[in-house]
């Protein structure tokens, strides 16, 4: 693909590459890129998107045109009685499309990131929970207790934009920041939490303990400190990475996490800061949601939505389908193994080591084609701009002709 930007002068971006959307990037207007207040993660997004290899859409790995390719993967659908839509690595508008999309085909859908995503939404639906926005976290948060998460590798500026930076409305002094149980570490976390809540019960004979025993690798001592550290605080975070939590029945770490933020809020204010997985997870399951009622891991029957947080995984529905429709917008990340007829609409930087039935290649939101995508606390919708004139049509564009290839067919 040609590097090429259309404008002479530098312009303000907003980064997708991860959850934090920053808004402040700043864009030169030649190639090689430089950008400004860029982190290594977006610099590698950026620069593959504007140096990726050329892709032409292929239907049986034969390179064809763009109406060609609608034409098979309509075909491809229109045979499918339950295909399963998989990846969705996408913003809203390209959401709006697939959901129109899978309400003609009877589809499941199902975010590449759900395996996480789901670990919150049982424990929010099961008891609900308190969290809050990455502004009140910039101008309020005076402690913030990460667990199973060191926040950077997903989040490289996290601690630049919330915890150093200075600019805040309340001049609040840099907050402290606690980590308690690393990645590597997470399978001790449903012990860990399960003490936390204890000892947060002063009539619990955990506190009877001596404070050098050790719960899950930590001393009573500690945990006890980091509950007094809470419960002084005047607006303490709790952050946590749900998929980071590998390991059985982890929803129940994460309900543990938010009975302790919600016991924590009798006597001060504590508030909870769940991190998504990125593309477009939360755009994905907002769009999703006020579509259907449901997150993914649902279908139309009939044009009825339906939700199932085991069954309509995509590790089980890739056991059942009759189609497999795969999206990945922002990064080149490929299907995975399907026996049945797989369709891939993604980065036109894909290498594929099988090739798929069916491949069309799209823009990439915020570089060759604008869109919007939510936040990683959802409370602000962000507008991504455009960098550049590519012939790569939008994932919108390519599956609303397909759906039109479909209305066709059955009109
Ligand atoms: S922290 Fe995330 S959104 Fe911000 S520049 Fe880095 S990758 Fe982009």
């Amino acid at each position: 693909m040609k590097p090429s930007i259309n404008t002479t002068l530098p312009i303000t971006h907003c980064c997708p590459a991860c959850g934090l959307l920053c808004d402040d990037l700043v864009l030169n207007s030649t190639y090689p890129l430089s950008i400004k207040n860029a982190c290594t993660k977006s610099i590698s997004f950026f620069e593959r998107a504007f140096t990726g290899k050329a892709a032409t859409s292929s239907v049986a790995g034969k390179p064809t045109d763009l109406n060609s390719a609608i034409q098979a993967a309509a075909n491809i659908l229109n045979k499918a009685n339950h295909p399963l839509f998989a990846g969705l690595g996408t913003e809203v508008q390209g959401m709006r499309a697939i959901m129109r999309l899978a309400e003609k085909t009877s589809a499941t859908l199902d975010h590449m990131h759900s395996e996480g995503t789901v670990r919150n939404t049982l424990a929010m639906q099961n008891s609900g929970w308190q969290t809050t926005t990455l502004t009140e976290i910039k101008n309020r948060a005076d402690v913030i207790l990460a667990i199973g998460t060191d926040i950077v590798s997903s989040y490289p500026r996290f601690f630049e934009k919330l915890v150093l930076n200075t600019n805040t409305l309340f001049n609040r002094p840099k907050p402290e920041v606690i980590y308690l149980g690393l990645a590597e570490e997470a399978a001790k976390l449903p012990e860990i939490m399960s003490a936390l809540n204890a000892l947060m019960n002063a009539k619990n004979p955990l506190n009877k303990k001596p404070d050098t025993d050790l719960i899950g690798g930590v001393t009573i001592a500690s945990l006890k400190l980091i509950l007094a550290k809470l419960k002084a605080a005047q607006y303490g975070v709790v952050v946590w990475s749900a998929s980071a939590l590998k390991f059985p029945q982890a929803e129940l770490t994460v309900q543990s996490i938010t009975q302790l933020i919600a016991k924590l809020n009798e006597t001060n204010r504590v508030a909870g800061l769940p991190l998504n997985s990125g593309d477009g997870d939360s755009s994905v399951n907002n769009t999703s949601t006020w579509l259907s009622g449901y997150p993914t891991r649902n279908r139309f029957v009939n044009g009825h939505p339906e939700y199932d947080a085991y069954h309509f995984s995509t590790k089980l529905q890739l056991m059942n389908c009759d189609a497999l429709l795969w999206v990945s917008t922002f990064n080149a990340y490929l299907p995975p193994d399907c026996e049945a007829p797989t369709i891939v609409i993604g980065h036109p930087d894909m290498q594929f080591k099988k090739q798929p039935d069916v491949f069309i290649p799209v823009g990439i939101p915020g570089v060759d084609h604008i869109g919007t995508m939510f936040r990683m606390d959802s409370s602000v919708a962000m507008p991504l701009k455009k960098l550049h004139e590519t012939e790569l049509p939008s994932l919108s564009d390519v599956v609303n002709r397909i759906v039109s290839q479909i209305e066709a067919k059955l009109s």
